[in-house]
């Protein structure tokens, strides 16, 4: 398993008074390593503001980097600023791996659905999952791109920056929060799943967000258990396996207690992964 990790993209200090968001991708990785120990680390350069201004207005870029508009969190921590070029940079660093080798790869990073055009929002500052499907349009000419977004909740930035650029034609976008989905339904969502999962096979790589709020127990989530979220990344990963469409995925959401049940979640998808890709 191929993880683009710098400890840049943490941000450790002032983290009590934020989601986990921020402090998790070094508990994660330190995770998935005791799972994997041969899993590979891989360094990446940070993306810049233009990179950032592909997907977003470029005063809101240079406004939060600047420290003047809130970030994704409500606050100016310079500490969470630093962070973003680090992020982000993970995320376009899978997502080009797989768009240019065709071998799927894993980013410890979240925080970017609910991030628009021009604001952010919901723990999300810059939306990395738009500025990676730009990125490679426009640096490295991919056709269509897919964005698998299985968090619970509706990948709002994901679609106003869709709509703000003109990108329907580019972005195949669904997302787990735009569904009524419950606890009563979520046996039926599962086995419609590989059918949802069809609409992405003419795409050139898949963006896939593992979210981990989506379980049971998770104050924000409260849908599946621990064994349906195993079984929805095992069909996600097998189901582009046999597509032959690669996939760069990352993190989302997580609001149970104490981190380490939702770094469980994240650990049962590297389990998946790992299953399917080797
Ligand atoms: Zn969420």
């Amino acid at each position: 398993m191929k993880i683009f990790y710098r400890p840049e993209q943490t941000a450790l200090k002032n983290a009590d008074c934020m989601s986990p968001s921020a402090q998790k991708p070094a508990q994660v990785v330190a995770s998935w390593l005791s799972l994997h120990p041969t899993a590979d680390l891989i360094g990446f350069e940070p993306l810049t503001r233009t990179d950032l201004a592909l997907a977003h207005d470029r005063n809101y870029v240079n406004g939060v980097l600047d420290l003047e508009i809130p970030n994704g969190f409500g606050n100016k921590l310079p500490e969470i600023a630093d962070s973003l070029l680090y992020t982000t940079g993970s995320f376009y660093a899978a997502a080009c791996h797989a768009f240019t080798t065709k071998e799927s790869a894993a980013s410890p990073t979240s925080g970017f659905h609910h991030a628009g055009y021009d604001s952010g929002g919901g723990f999300c500052t810059f939306n990395g999952l738009m500025i990676a499907a730009q990125k490679l349009r426009q640096e490295q000419g991919a056709a269509s791109v897919g964005i698998l977004d299985l968090d619970r909740h509706y990948g709002d930035g994901t679609d106003d920056i869709t709509w703000r650029l003109g990108l329907e034609n580019y972005i195949v976008h669904y997302t787990f929060g735009g569904e009524r989905i419950t606890q009563g339904n979520a046996e039926e969502w599962l086995q419609n799943l590989p059918g949802i999962l069809d609409r992405f096979a003419a795409c050139d790589v898949v963006l896939y967000q593992a979210g981990a709020d989506p379980h049971v127990h998770d104050p924000l989530g409260g849908i599946l258990t621990t064994e349906q979220l195993y079984e929805r990344d095992r069909i996600v990963f097998r189901t582009f396996l046999d597509l032959g469409v690669p996939v760069a995925w990352n993190l989302a959401g997580g609001y149970q207690k104490p981190l380490r049940k939702v770094l469980d979640i994240h650990d049962n998808t590297a389990r998946a992964f790992v299953a399917a890709f080797g």
